[in-house]
């Protein structure tokens, strides 16, 4: 049997270190957005394979070796983990290009690159978790330590399974914590991957676990468990305030990574090169299925037209079709669902009266999901296309006459993911990223991330950070401990003796 042949095997849960069938024997497929066709099988998970998957979680925490090991050999264990990723690299790639649709080469350079660098920050982040001693009135010794909460469940997209499963895995698993993962019923390969991978790098059974199923069932049991300590979210804003209420009412501490739509300013001095790459890598990449993307472009009066005429030409030279072939910048998008959507949104701008500068159809392509990048320029101001997240290779234009209404045209959406400007002007840079409602700003370029630079939104895009030092708050709680260290009689003789 071939490498790829062995992966596409179905695939089972993956609970306490050994694979195991679903409690109710029900499979879903998974579907290859590049042709439509079934790739493989996985379980249909319900609440009981989540009760014995927490259970499991459970007694990893409360008797298992990973929470008590010195942080250094948790953090050779992830390095080992980053180590495994690069070298299973082939492998990740073509499952994840086959679950997802992600071009071969991107996949490569962003998604698996990434995955392994965050288990590598990690490993870094897990030895310099750290108490403090704290200085009091009281004679005593008063110091704190971070512990690990416990049970994280954590609930990942669609859109980046591995990078945002490996986002909460890594993070959770550096403080000591353990973990039930319940990848997006469309995308859930990586993720059994993955749970492999990390036993064979070291992390004991039980640490990580993994049930696939739907958000309803699985999703849900998750959020509801009492042996489940936390909750780490990315998804949409609709569901993501559903998942916050619940772990609510069930007083469980949560991190919200939700929905996107962002602003992409171009000043009238921008660098005309270099706005427009990042404009076009803004909305494109992962064929726009991407929170943080830039699907809102704001330019200076001045330059609209002739931005508009440039990605009139340029858009459609981007390459879109297989994405197994490396040259391929746009590959299909994740399911039909995802397409249909898109397709919906295409259609409401015209009917708001909004121009197609290029694309607004499908790319009819080996049965595959595609549809062909898309520019609308002329929307009305409260198009309900430019106010929503459309989440598909869609770019909406629209001109600004100075910096106050561009940063309030930027602000005018409830989410507060990222946002960018493209400008030549160092004091304009600054002043506006400040004022900018996002959680992260990028200016001159798209989407720079890195392991060590926190991310996460405002308003409706969510709370909590993760990446760099800011993730461990989400995953460690503070114990504080108060020695009493009354004088001793030596000590207090001087004193009275003093007095
Ligand atoms: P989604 O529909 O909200 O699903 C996210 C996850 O929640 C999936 O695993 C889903 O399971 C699960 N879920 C659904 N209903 C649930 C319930 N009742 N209880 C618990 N979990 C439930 O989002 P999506 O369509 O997969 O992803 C796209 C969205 O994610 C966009 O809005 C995007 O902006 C956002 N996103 C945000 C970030 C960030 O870092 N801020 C990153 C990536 C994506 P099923 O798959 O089975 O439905």
């Amino acid at each position: 049997m071939t490498q790829e042949a062995q992966q596409l095997q179905p695939r089972q849960l993956f609970v306490g270190g050994v694979w195991r069938e679903g409690n109710a024997g029900m499979r879903r497929d998974v579907v290859d957005p590049a042709t439509g066709g079934i790739l493989t099988t996985v379980v249909e998970a319900d609440a009981t394979d989540v009760d014995v998957a927490v259970r499991n979680a459970r007694e990893a925490f409360d008797h298992g070796p990973w929470p008590r090991m010195p942080a250094r050999d948790r953090a050779r264990i992830l390095n080992r983990a980053a180590q495994l990723i690069r070298e299973r690299a082939d492998e990740l790639v073509s499952l994840e290009s086959h679950d997802v649709g992600k071009p071969v080469s991107l996949c490569r350079a962003v998604d698996v690159e990434t995955a392994a660098q965050q288990y590598e920050y990690c490993a870094a982040l897990a030895q310099g978790i750290e108490g403090s001693t704290r200085s009091t009135p009281i004679p005593s010794l008063a110091y704190t330590m971070r512990l690990p909460v416990g049970v994280v469940g954590a609930i990942t997209p669609f859109n980046f399974p591995l990078i945002l499963s490996s986002t909460k895995i890594a993070a959770a698993l550096a403080a000591g914590n353990v973990v039930v993962h319940k990848p997006a019923d469309d995308t859930p390969l990586s993720a059994l991957f993955v749970a492999e991978l990390l036993k064979d790098a070291g992390v004991p059974d039980g640490v990580l676990n993994v049930v696939t199923g739907s958000g309803q069932v699985v999703g849900e049991a998750l959020l509801r468990h009492p042996g489940v300590d936390k909750i780490a979210f990315t998804g949409s804003t609709a569901i993501g305030r559903h998942a916050a209420s619940v772990a609510g009412e069930h007083l469980k501490p949560v991190t919200m990574e939700l929905g996107g739509n962002a602003a992409h300013i171009v000043f009238d001095d921008a660098d005309l090169d270099v706005a427009i790459g990042a404009v076009i890598k803004a909305f494109v990449f992962n064929s726009g299925q991407f929170c943080m993307a830039g699907p809102r472009l704001l330019v200076a009066r001045p330059l609209h037209d002739t931005v508009l005429g440039i990605l009139e030409q340029a858009v459609p030279t981007v390459p879109i079709g297989d994405p197994r072939d490396p040259a391929t910048v746009i590959g299909p998008m994740a399911g039909e669902r995802q397409l249909a959507k898109v397709e919906e949104y295409v259609e409401l701008a015209r009917k708001e009266g909004g121009r197609i500068v290029c694309g607004g159809e499908r790319l009819d392509l080996d049965g595959g999901f595609y549809y062909r990048p898309t520019v609308i320029a002329d929307l009305p101001a409260d198009s309900r296309v430019i106010a929503e997240e459309v989440f598909g290779p869609v770019l909406t234009v629209q001109p600004f006459d100075d910096e106050d209404e561009a940063v309030a045209l930027a602000n005018s959406t409830p989410y507060g993911l990222a946002a960018g400007l493209q400008t030549r002007d160092v004091t304009r840079a600054h002043r506006v990223a400040a004022r900018l409602d996002a959680g992260i700003v990028w200016v001159n370029d798209w989407a720079m991330l890195d392991p060590a630079v926190p991310f996460g939104g405002v308003k409706d895009s969510g709370f909590g950070r993760e990446y760099g030092p800011e993730a461990l708050e989400a995953y460690t709680r503070v114990k504080s401990v108060v020695v009493s260290l009354p004088p001793t009689p030596a000590a207090s003789a001087v004193t009275e003796e003093q007095a």
